[in-house]
């Protein structure tokens, strides 16, 4: 399996944005940032989107994708998400007064060229199962697991704390590794708890839960305001298992 960063941080400034990860060249999680990163060719391409929750720095670039490749040649964007968050997609973006309703727009006969897919239970795109689970953060967010067959890997998407995730990875037969968010400094633990996210702390600290040894954590969401902060924060974890994300990575699991 390969997933390549798009973005990784939890804001948009010059140099950092937010998060879309692209799993084997097929498919994306979050649209944060696809629009700024890839080219009008490769955007026209994209045909599945799995989104964790409807807060815009995972979805803003649903819309701009979406326009920028409003042509006879485009396939049908198909998007998945938990019925809550598919539903909030409905009523407060494509809306026609956010951005226009492209679920009823056609762009050639009478096929629209948006489907909003809820999804509950396991799904595949091609031969990819994608399992939804519920985690700890407002907009009724889910995370996935992605398996090819041979490799598990979970995206939490924005979470704080909550058993659900470690739950879920330790039914993995074959984790691969774990793809989650910091994106407050430690010192900032009421306002993390408040949001629904992790500090480096209680990161750690859930991290016990998970019984499935030397398992790569991957960390995405940190907040441009905070980022030298929690990089110095950062440094002072000694643990080989956990690795800070960057835009244009490529991580390939065997
Ligand atoms: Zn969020
Ligand atoms: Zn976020």
């Amino acid at each position: 399996m390969k997933i390549k960063v798009l973005g990784c941080h939890g804001g948009h400034v010059p140099g950092y944005d937010t998060t879309s990860y692209i799993v084997n060249d097929r498919f994306l999680v979050d649209a944060g940032s696809i629009c700024s990163v890839l080219t009008l060719e490769q955007q026209n391409e994209i045909t599945d989107i799995v989104i964790t929750h409807s807060h815009l720095d995972h979805v803003k670039d649903l819309c701009f994708l979406l326009e920028n490749t409003f042509n006879k040649n485009r396939k049908p964007l198909n998007v998945y998400s938990a019925p809550m968050v598919i539903k909030a997609l409905k009523d407060h973006v494509f809306n026609d007064l956010i951005w226009p309703d492209f679920t009823s727009i056609c762009v050639s006969g009478k096929v629209p060229l948006l489907n909003l897919i809820e999804v509950t239970d396991p799904f595949s795109i091609d031969s990819i199962n994608i399992q939804p689970f519920k985690v700890n953060h407002p907009a009724n967010a889910v995370g996935y697991v992605i398996d090819d067959g041979k490799v598990q890997v979970v995206f939490t998407g924005d979470s704080g704390p909550t058993p659900k995730i470690w739950e879920t990875a330790n039914a993995c037969k074959n984790l691969k590794a774990i793809f989650t968010e910091v994106s407050f400094p430690s010192r900032m633990d009421s306002l993390a708890k408040a949001s629904g996210h992790f500090t480096l702390k209680t990161l750690s600290d859930d991290l016990q839960k998970l019984k499935v040894e030397n398992t790569p954590i991957y960390i995405s969401h940190f907040k441009p305001l905070f980022l030298e902060e929690l990089l110095n924060e950062f440094q002072s974890y000694t643990s080989e298992n956990l690795k800070a994300l960057h835009a244009d990575d490529e991580i390939h699991f065997l």
